[in-house]
């Protein structure tokens, strides 16, 4: 299988590269800021436990999350890899992730990390909340408590893939296709090793 962790700061441009990344390489994509959407727009308990952290910009709780994201990857039986985008968050996350995968015989191949300056993050967050409606990419405060939580709780994890030589920093600025041939080329190394 061929399982990536796409890594980067909200605004990074996760959501975009995954979606390009899907139909190349057919792997399944598993957001969990997609799901948690999804689970607020059909009002369901999980929806309004997540909306109350989403809406300040906190983290969902690991346990919560953990749970939502096994019982995601278990519908999918078939899947010859996963894109895993916006998770692992923390640390017990890519523990959990990695002894869940480990459980199917399988792992994480390789993290893929877009690297973006935060002043070009606020930018591209602000131009995305005109367009999408999500309320916490609209308010300046928010975006800066996403942030402030991705350096405090979520950069860490880069260090858990690095100890294991499956950290991969790739430049996240320039045009939607030149950071695709970025992303696709460490891939392409990697499928050869694998
Ligand atoms: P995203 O769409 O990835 O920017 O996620 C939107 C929001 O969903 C985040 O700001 C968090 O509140 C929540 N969220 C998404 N993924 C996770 C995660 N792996 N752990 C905890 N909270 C998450």
């Amino acid at each position: 299988m061929l399982n990536i962790v796409l890594f980067g700061p909200p605004g990074a441009g996760k959501g975009t590269q995954a979606e390009k990344l899907i139909a190349k390489y057919n792997l399944v994509h598993l957001s969990t800021g997609d799901i948690f959407r999804a689970n607020i727009k059909g009002e369901t308990e999980l929806g309004v436990l997540a909306k109350s952290y989403i809406d300040k910009g906190n983290l969902v709780p690991d346990e919560v999350t953990i749970k939502m994201l096994e019982a995601e990857v278990e519908k999918s039986t078939n899947a010859v890899g996963f894109i895993f985008d916006g998770f692992p968050r923390t640390t017990p996350q890519a523990e959990a992730l990695s002894t869940f995968l480990e459980s199917k015989g399988t792992s994480i191949s390789v993290m893929l990390a877009l690297d973006v300056e935060e002043q070009e993050l606020v930018k591209r967050l602000l131009l995305r909340g005109k367009d999408s409606g999500r309320a916490d990419d609209q308010d300046e405060s928010i975006i800066s408590n996403r942030i402030k939580v991705y350096n405090e709780q979520t950069a860490v994890v880069a260090d858990f893939y690095d100890a294991q030589n499956k950290f991969q920093k790739i430049d996240g600025v320039g045009s939607i296709d030149e950071i695709f041939n970025r992303l696709c080329a460490v891939i392409d190394k990697h499928k050869v090793s694998l």
